[in-house]
């Protein structure tokens, strides 16, 4: 059987519920009321009687009625004497009922037309005995009860067609963006396109604050997809180049034209790209570890002025090789908590571009300077610049501004220098003057 919809199941529910709470009131309403207003009418007529008792006076066997009230609080009054026989009201008032006197009992009498409740009283005043009767129409208590059962008859069912419409039409339309989320996931799913999103109404509720973190959630794994697409095809790009070259090599050095010279080139050139190769894995997969989370830095004190001393030493000698002066200032004991090997590969990283981006005869300064809480390491190059509208692309994975110039560069380097900034709490920025140099700063705090 086909399940009912939420909608229909918590209309019904409520619905139902609000019928039972109805039929249950008005039943109570219906039996309380019977006995409650029956009772009052008893008691009525009982007092006026009893008064009646006490009004009529009679003198040498005489009525005198003149204190008597025949008609109050809806009690008819009448007085019989002995043998039955009507003394009062002298007025016909046309609704005695034609019942046997008996002392003190409160009887229903229908008289054809209506019901009555009837109570006789025996009293003697003044040696003359005599009845006392009073008479209540019985009919307004059962007009109520007629008027509850047809309220419960009517009542209820209009009731509940009010309920269950305005429940219904109210559930619908709290329904409606729920709906509209399910639409467009399923368009998503069947026709890929993650860019569509759920058409927000602003309410503010909870459904349209339901809609926007939906909406937030698309749009950050649309970028995270275009990342990962981006990145895929940029590696395939910088891993074909290599290849082309290594396979032509090896053909051209298995080939018949080529001697024992040619082929010990065609190898170095095969061993150059197989390094670049592996440099840009070894990278990548650090890099990717990173964003999955999966690597755990080795933590321990370090004193970062011995790791700048260390760089600067080794990288003055290279530097030399290419006619370029390497110079440096670095305090004693600049102390921070981080991972020897990223700290290593962040200052090779900044060393090596501003060796491979300098100008011959150029300088290459690298200054570590100590604040309150942190420290700022500095390497400037007197170099070819980086244009500013290209700036903050540098950080990017792969963007190399020159491939040309970037020879065996991966266009990497600068993505892992930020990386290891950010795992180490710190910051990364750059100032640059095409023509004339660059500046990269390194923050990081200190312990
Ligand atoms: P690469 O392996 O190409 O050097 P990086 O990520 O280290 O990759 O650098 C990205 C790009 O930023 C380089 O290709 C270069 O265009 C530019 N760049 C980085 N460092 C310097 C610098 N010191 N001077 C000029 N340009 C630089």
């Amino acid at each position: 059987m086909k399940r009912l919809s939420v909608k229909a199941r918590v209309t019904l529910w409520v619905t139902g519920l609000l019928v039972l709470l109805l039929a249950a009131g008005m039943l109570y309403l219906m039996t309380a009321s019977g006995p409650v207003s029956e009772r009052q009418l008893e008691d009525t007529l009982r007092d006026v009687v009893a008064d009646a008792v006490q009004s009529a006076e009679f003198d040498h066997g005489e009525l005198d009625d003149s204190g008597l009230d025949f008609y109050r609080n809806g009690v008819s009054v009448f007085l019989y004497d002995t043998s039955g026989r009507l003394l009062a009201p002298r007025v016909n008032l046309g609704i005695q009922v034609d019942t046997l006197l008996e002392d003190q009992i409160v009887k229903t009498v229908d008289d054809g037309r209506e019901k009555w409740m009837v109570h006789d009283q025996y009293a003697v005043q003044d040696k003359t005995a005599f009845w006392v009767r009073g008479m209540i129409s019985l009919r307004g208590a059962h007009e109520i009860r007629r008027n509850l059962l047809l309220l419960t008859l009517v009542g209820i069912p209009v009731f509940a067609l009010a309920a269950a419409l305005g429940g219904y039409s109210i559930i619908r339309r709290a329904f409606q963006p729920i709906g509209r989320m399910a639409g467009t996931a399923e368009a998503i799913t069947t026709g890929n396109d993650l860019s569509m999103r759920i058409p927000e109404d602003g309410s503010g509720d909870e459904l349209s604050r339901l809609g926007r973190t939906v909406n937030q959630m698309l749009e950050r794994l649309q970028q995270s997809f275009d990342r990962e697409r981006r990145f895929t095809s940029d590696v395939s790009h910088e891993l074909r180049t290599p290849v082309t070259v290594i396979l032509s090599q090896c053909e051209y050095a298995l080939s018949e034209f080529s001697g024992e010279e040619e082929r010990a080139q065609c190898l170095s050139v095969i061993l150059r790209q197989a390094e670049r190769m592996s440099e840009m894995i070894s990278q990548l997969l650090l890099l990717s570890r990173a964003e999955n989370g999966r690597f755990q830095p080795d933590w321990e004190e370090i004193s970062f002025s011995d790791l700048c001393e260390m760089a600067a030493q080794e990288f003055r000698e290279i530097a030399a090789q290419s006619a370029l002066r390497l110079d440096w200032e670095v305090p004693e004991a600049v102390m921070v908590r981080g991972d020897e090997t990223l700290l290593i590969r962040l200052l090779n990283n900044l060393l090596q571009n501003a060796l491979r981006y300098n100008r011959e005869g150029g300088r290459i300064t690298l200054r570590l300077t100590k604040e309150s809480g942190h420290c700022t390491l500095e390497v400037a190059d007197t170099g070819i610049g980086i244009r500013p509208e290209n700036l903050e692309k540098i950080w990017e994975r792969f963007y190399r501004e020159d491939p040309a110039r970037s020879g065996a560069g991966t266009g990497l380097g600068l993505s892992m220098v930020w990386w290891i900034a950010q795992v180490h709490g710190g910051s990364v920025r750059a100032e640059s003057t095409p023509g004339t140099g660059s500046r990269f700063f390194v923050r990081l705090p200190i312990i």
